[in-house]
């Protein structure tokens, strides 16, 4: 009998369930809407009904267990959420245990970019390697560590923020209380203000990839300001951790043309470690599905 397990990707706006078997093969995937507004005991009520009805569509396999990468500062011993802006709701709520309580299965609660490196490290760019670290460029910027192929946690589980390492001690205020984090210089957020501030409009990140394809000036300055403090945050943690894989995923990799010399640049000058060791730095392959795979390798990865 196959052993497979399930992965969830638990979002503000949507779950996504998806069965995996031990071989790194998605059997089956449902994909819900979550109305937060109806209260953590109800949303937990769906995330429930997804995992069954996944569950339900694999016959003849042994189910392991489940994994959720969900967004926000992960308590790992509690099986809580801390600190997210995305589900408020599921503040200090005991999360885990009443998903493994409903189902009566064990259930691994984890950060969603830490499952998209692991999901990456697994099944994506970083099959090879043992060490990566994964920067997903979004809104925010989240991220994930992979060290002798297992998440890199810290003592409570919130290790790998990398969106708010300091780029610019005097940059832009940021919702952590610090200044110039590298989310609030190099996120599609931040893209989307440098573009507001250079007199380009209202207008969004994908915009701004445009106007560079067509040449625009302003668009290509916003990208290697971009890239400049990417790369800054990223000789911070080439200088910390020497992995041989740096691997960038969401939705700003089109534009990777435009900002990626300024990146290089910065990331060669501020780390002796990059540039004197076959370091890279490159795309990650499995996009959203990334976190499905992550989530659903850690109970696979507990009971190898
Ligand atoms: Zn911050």
């Amino acid at each position: 009998m196959t052993e497979f397990s399930i992965g969830v990707d638990l979002g503000g706006t949507n779950l996504r369930a998806a069965a995996i078997d031990r071989a790194g093969k998605m059997i089956a995937k449902v994909s819900r809407t979550t109305v937060l507004t109806k209260g953590p005991d109800s949303v937990v009520g769906d995330i429930v009904a997804g995992i069954r009805a996944v569950q339900r569509s694999v016959k003849g396999h042994k189910l392991v267990g489940v994994g959720i990468g969900s967004a926000g500062f992960m308590d790992m011993q509690k099986g809580v959420i801390r600190g997210s802006p995305n589900l408020p709701i599921f503040e200090d709520y005991p999360i885990r245990d009443e998903i493994s309580r409903r189902l009566g299965l064990p259930v691994i609660l984890e950060n969603d970019a830490n499952a998209a490196a692991l999901g990456e490290k697994w099944m994506g760019a970083g099959k090879n390697y043992d060490d990566l670290v994964l920067l997903t460029l979004g809104t925010g910027i989240g991220g994930g560590i992979i060290v002798h192929g297992r998440i890199l946690h810290g003592f409570v589980g919130m290790a790998a923020e990398v969106g708010h390492i300091t780029v610019d001690p005097s940059g832009n205020p940021c919702g952590c209380g610090n200044n110039g984090c590298l989310e609030k210089h190099a996120s599609a957020t931040a893209v989307v203000c440098m573009a507001k501030l250079m007199g380009l409009g209202e207008v969004s990140a994908e915009d701004v990839f445009h106007l560079a394809e067509q040449g625009d000036e302003k668009a290509h300055v916003v990208w290697r300001h971009m890239g400049k403090h990417l790369g800054v945050g990223l000789a911070a943690l080439a200088n910390i951790f020497n992995c041989p894989l740096y691997l960038l995923s969401g939705g700003l990799l089109p534009a990777w043309d435009y900002f990626t010399p300024a990146m290089f640049e910065e990331l060669k000058r501020r780390s002796f470690i990059f540039r004197s060791t076959p370091s890279r730095v490159e795309k990650a392959v499995l996009g959203s599905e990334a976190g499905l795979y992550g989530a659903a390798y850690l109970p696979l990865q507990e009971q190898a």
